[in-house]
């Protein structure tokens, strides 16, 4: 663990062993104000320590958004704390210590928590690697909105759902804007030079992605075209 990974004051961290390339080294699940924050996956051995960390007592469960990896262990939880409430909550929701921030994007019912100068940002923004976003309606932009958005915070600390904490907030957010920007003039620049198929673009644009993550990789485009349609900014043969 590096020096600065530590847990932010009121906030406890229990990652569950789920590691796989999206969820990096598992889940994060987090205890603070006497709630739990993504109880993760419906895991014993994870759940057992997650109300362990909050001293055997919970008051309640709130999700960042429905994915499993985040989710599966929110019932089994809320039994084992003796019937608390699970709660998914929409914009502006006020839950247990927490307000919920509408951030679509990486999912269409997405919320970050603030707590304070702390935000939860679930799978919005990640301590480390970038934010897979599938395609659907408007995905992409509006998860660009959710980080224009959480840019506009004064943040001292991220807590994400995988990865670890992230103590320069802003530097984050403006470095996943620009990755995301980045991938795009890449993308353009291939249509530019007359790519068409999604191995000419992928080639061109994310000839860095290793080859286990292509195919996330080929989703990520396909959500990048969509914006660029939404713009009408796609060659005329590809419209
Ligand atoms: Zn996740």
């Amino acid at each position: 663990m590096r020096a600065d990974d530590r847990d932010p004051t009121g906030v406890v961290r229990v990652r569950a062993s789920n590691p796989s390339p999206l969820t990096l080294d598992g889940t994060n699940s987090y205890v603070a104000g006497g709630w739990v924050v993504d109880p993760g996956p419906a895991d014993a051995g994870h759940l057992d320590a997650v109300l362990a960390a909050a001293g055997g007592r919970i008051e309640g469960i709130v999700l960042t958004h429905s994915h499993h990896d985040h989710s599966e262990g929110a019932e089994p939880l809320a039994e084992r704390a003796g019937g608390v409430e699970v709660v998914k909550p929409g914009e502006g929701d006020e839950i247990g210590p927490f307000t919920a921030l509408a951030t679509p994007g990486h999912a269409p019912d997405h919320v970050c928590l603030l707590l304070g100068r702390t935000c939860f940002t679930g799978d919005t923004v990640l301590g480390r690697g970038s934010v897979f976003i599938a395609p659907g309606e408007g995905s992409l932009s509006a998860y660009l909105a959710s980080l224009r958005r959480l840019a506009q915070l004064e943040l001292d600390v991220l807590c994400p759902g995988h990865g670890p904490y992230v103590w320069d907030p802003r530097a984050k957010l403006e470095e996943y804007m620009a990755h995301r920007l980045d991938r795009e003039r890449a993308l353009v620049a291939a249509l530019e030079d007359g790519a068409r198929t999604e191995e000419e673009l992928l080639d061109g644009a994310w000839a860095d992605v290793p080859t286990h993550l292509r195919p996330a990789a080929a989703l990520t485009l396909t959500a990048h075209l969509e914006k660029l349609a939404e713009e009408d900014r796609l060659p005329e043969d590809l419209t």
